[in-house]
């Protein structure tokens, strides 16, 4: 997992003020939920007045209050004050569904556009950053982080803005009913601030503390789903419990360490508020001076409406604390440099010539280098086999092909440029590569056969696909042939099965280079001469390059590189290998005497 404790925190308003630009595009909604919300907010300060309305009318009903408006002219207190009422609640309503209605549009296609945000930004990211962060984390990043940023964007703006004008309003009528009074209550304006500074800092750092915990909720489970059978074959049962149950517990006391801080924040700021209405209300009936009963009443509806709209103003700095604790992750994310694609280099079709110079790799963060000083050809059409034992680099050298990652010692070349060179959609078109992990997607066998750019192949070019991977014959023995679903990964398939699909897939690429990273591994030795068969065919004309431990596959190979830790330390043909007796002939040796795979170099 990445630390992010060490980093210079952003300011929350420097956040916020980033997510308000994603609001951009909604401008107008936005602006129709603002006026909605000023209809509300208006109309708090005429219910207040309403009650001067009603306590002149109880000292006399027939007066009209409106005398030179032209339809209230004639209308008697009695009648105004319930008609009034009925109109303003009316007036409420509008300002309410409009308000909120607009401020959901706009904070759910806000939500929408940081979602995609973030998911397009993982396709561009580098391997890198799926060796550093969990898959869980990212994932929680996108459901969750992403739902409490929708709290910061709808609830506290909506809040912000409605209550925040109701407020402005109270106070505009109460500076207008009484000024000097009104001035005593704004003496406590300095303390409210200080209290709702220092909690926002509290909430912002507890915001991110769940979020993380949160990340480590779906990591724990998401690594039980998808590893639940060695959690069953080998007892995990109790360790993935007491897992789980230490990460959900582990949010929950963090999620009430949050409530707690509010809960003790409202009431505080609840009292604070109180004590100066308290000290209000005792100078009303101190100095009442010559005010109305009507004004006093009114002014005292007035100010018993605004600790309300306070409160609320408080406590949505925690929602907006985690929402900017949420936009925050993202937004680190976003601003992750994708993969570095400088090139500029395109061509339609690579002849494949493949010559690797003096390459050297450590991983980011690595001790030791895991490829060093290697250098070796491979003429068009001509197949290369690596062998070495496990761990000696050769997936490594193949992931830097199509550059996976990132190497600053030596060159790959192709076709004489080097891959830096290419553009990183261009290079990749021009290489085939079976992963030694096989990587199959929940859909129909002939769509994870014409996969990606292959997508909307002809059936015919994927069935002789399938049938040069030697997959056809099982795949004919699917209740629903090529359109059966496969399951999440392929699970409804053998391992042999799922690693001839992804032969198949990467036959259809037709590319001038193919990889193949222990592709025929888990078949049977039958399977693998057919496909062995089949690849002679396909690799005629392309450039191929087979990393094996089964020392069968590769005997044809025009050249066999054997590594050990990182270093090729043999080189040659099959048979020169054999007459040079070295590494690869003991091996050689070894294997045919166990007559089982095993490892190169081992002695
Ligand atoms: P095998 O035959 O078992 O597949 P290999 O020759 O393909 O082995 P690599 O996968 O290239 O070996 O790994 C070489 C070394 O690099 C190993 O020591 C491994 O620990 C390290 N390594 C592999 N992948 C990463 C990675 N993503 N990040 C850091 N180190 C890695
Ligand atoms: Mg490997």
């Amino acid at each position: 997992m990445k630390e992010h404790a060490g980093q210079k925190p952003v300011s929350s308003l420097k956040i916020y003020l980033r997510l308000l630009g994603y609001v951009r595009p909604y401008t107008g909604k936005f602006a129709i939920s603002i006026l909605g919300f000023l209809i509300f907010a208006s109309s708090q300060p005429m219910l207040a007045g309403i009650f001067k309305y009603f306590v002149d009318g109880l000292i006399d009903p027939s007066v009209s209050p409106f005398p030179g408006l032209p339809l209230l002219a004639d209308m008697p207190l009695m009648h105004t004050v319930p008609v009034l009422i009925v109109l303003i609640a009316a007036w409420q309503g509008v300002g309410s569904y409009l308000g909120n209605y607009f401020l959901q549009k706009v904070s759910l296609g806000l939500v929408h556009d940081l979602r995609v945000a973030l998911f397009d930004s993982l396709l561009r990211l580098p391997n890198r950053y799926f060796d550093e962060n969990s898959s869980g984390h990212l994932i929680s990043r996108i459901t969750f982080n992403v739902t409490m940023v929708t709290g910061a964007a709808t609830n506290a703006i909506k809040i912000v803005i409605r209550e925040g004008l109701t407020a402005v309003f109270l106070f505009a009528y109460l500076l207008w009913m009484n000024w000097k009074l009104t001035l005593v209550m704004v003496a406590i304006l300095p303390v409210i601030g200080v209290l709702v500074s220092s909690a926002s800092r509290k909430f912002r750092k507890q915001a991110k503390k769940i979020q993380l915990a949160m990340g480590d909720v779906t990591h724990v489970a998401s690594e039980t789903i998808q590893g639940y059978r060695v959690v069953r074959s080998f007892g995990g049962e109790p360790y993935e419990s007491r897992r789980f149950r230490a990460a959900s517990t582990d949010n929950t006391s963090k999620q009430l360490r949050m409530v707690k801080t509010g809960e003790i924040f409202t009431p505080t700021l609840q009292l604070v508020t109180y004590i100066a209405m308290a000290f209000v209300l005792f100078l009303v009936l101190w100095l009442r001076g010559d005010a109305t009963a009507g004004d006093l009443v009114a002014f005292i509806t007035a100010a018993g409406l605004l600790p309300k709209p306070v409160r609320q103003l408080s406590e949505v700095s925690s929602t907006i604390q985690r929402g900017v604790a949420g936009a925050e992750s993202i937004f680190e994310q976003l601003d992750e440099a994708p993969e570095t694609d400088h090139g500029t280099v395109e061509r339609e079709r690579v002849t494949g010539r493949l010559e690797v110079r003096d390459l050297t790799f450590r991983y980011p963060g690595g001790a030791r280098p895991v490829l060093e000083k290697v250098s070796f050809a491979v003429e068009p059409g001509q197949m290369v086999a690596l062998v070495g034992r496990s761990g000696s680099g050769k997936s490594t050298l193949a992931n830097l092909i199509p550059r996976f990652y990132h190497h600053d010692q030596g060159q790959i070349l192709i076709d004489g440029v080097d891959v830096e060179d290419y553009t990183l959609r261009n290079l990749r078109r021009h290489i085939a590569l079976v992963t030694q992990q096989v990587t199959l997607f929940n859909d129909t066998v002939a769509n994870n056969i014409a996969y990606g750019d292959l997508a909307g192949a002809p059936r015919g070019a994927i069935e002789a696909a399938a049938e040069a991977a030697y997959a056809k014959e099982f795949i004919d023995r699917l209740p629903q042939g090529f359109d059966t679903l496969i399951g999440e990964n392929g699970v409804m398939l053998s391992g042999g099965q799922r690693q001839r699909l992804a032969i198949a897939r990467a036959l259809l690429k037709d590319a001038p280079i193919l990889i193949l990273d222990e592709a025929t591994s888990a078949l049977d030795t039958e399977s693998e001469r057919h496909i062995q068969a089949a690849l002679d065919r396909a690799t005629r004309g392309r450039t191929t390059l087979v990393i094996a431990h089964r020392l069968s596959t590769i005997e044809k190979a025009d050249v066999i590189l054997v590594m050990e830790q990182g270093r090729l330390v043999e080189r040659g043909s099959h048979s020169q290998l054999l007459a040079a007796g070295g590494a690869y002939a003991r091996l050689h040796a070894m294997q045919f005497h166990d007559d089982a795979p095993a490892d190169v170099g081992r002695r």
